[in-house]
């Protein structure tokens, strides 16, 4: 069981330092799955920061499950999310899959996520570890919960104090309606086992936009530290995870809806 005091996670952007924990307000990192173009990103970007964003996510480094679905436009995506960066201060969240990118995605990202099928890869986890940047630690899909805190471990073993935990739903025996189970019960688990601050992603949690707002809701009164939400311009042309993202119009009245139960900075 826990020992001590809730840690925060200080995360420096263009904007100042972001704080994620028990003791702060939500934080709340949007964007669309993939970075496609400048003008999809640097738009979303502005959009989702109006609306009261603090990160801007995208994916440069897809881990899709079919070898011929779009990948993710890795290094030159790394280029467009500095852009964004640049054009709104807003703190970058993208994807490490390879160690062999770590360079560069620690030099465009402010915090590194590494992915749910990516949980069990020590030896990526020891890397990031080894690092300076705040990394964000998906839940593996049919992950246990001790499992999922000994790959927060080997982080922190590794010398890096500053990881996120990020539930994005499970594996149960009905995936037909959501694509995922979100487990939302990890909120209380976690807060008895750990001090590390938790973030809750319910578009992957769920597959689904239209169940996106509730359980988003339903995160913030059971006491999330953090969301991710999927936000893309014309979700019906995403190259990735279309049917899971909000419009920025969705978004933004979300964000407004999440305002009257918690405190979104
Ligand atoms: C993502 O964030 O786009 C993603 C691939 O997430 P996960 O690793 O949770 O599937
Ligand atoms: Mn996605």
């Amino acid at each position: 069981f826990r020992h001590g005091e809730a840690s925060e996670v200080v995360v420096p952007t263009p904007n100042g330092d972001v704080y994620f924990g028990e003791h702060h307000p939500i934080v709340v990192v949007a964007g669309p799955c993939s970075v496609e173009n400048e003008a999809m990103i640097v738009e979303t970007a502005k959009r989702v920061k109006a609306a009261g964003a603090k990160f801007l996510r995208g994916g440069a480094y897809k881990p899709r499950t079919s070898p011929y679905a779009f990948q993710g436009y890795g290094e030159s995506a790394l280029d467009l999310l500095a852009a964004a960066r640049e054009a709104t201060g807003l703190g970058i969240v993208t994807e490490l899959m390879d160690a062999a990118d770590l360079s560069a995605v620690a030099r465009t990202a402010d915090i590194i996520q590494i992915g749910a099928r990516n949980m069990h890869n020590f030896s990526l986890l020891k890397k990031v570890g080894a690092q300076d940047k705040p990394v964000l630690l998906k839940r593996g899909m049919s992950a246990t919960i001790d499992e999922w805190l000994m790959a927060a471990e080997y982080i922190l073993a590794s010398g890096n104090p500053n990881v996120i935990l990020c539930e994005r739903g499970i594996r149960t025996f009905d995936g037909k309606y959501a694509r995922n189970t979100l487990d939302l019960s990890v909120l209380p688990v976690l807060r008895s086992l750990t001090h590390l601050p938790i973030m809750i992603d319910p578009s992957h949690g769920t597959g689904r936009s239209e169940y996106v707002p509730s359980m988003a809701i339903a995160a913030i009164a059971a006491g999330t530290d953090s969301l991710m939400i999927e936000v893309h311009p014309n979700p019906a042309k995403a190259l990735s995870d279309g049917p899971q993202s909000l419009t920025p119009d969705k978004f933004d009245r979300l964000v407004q809806e999440m305002s009257i139960i918690g405190k979104v900075v």
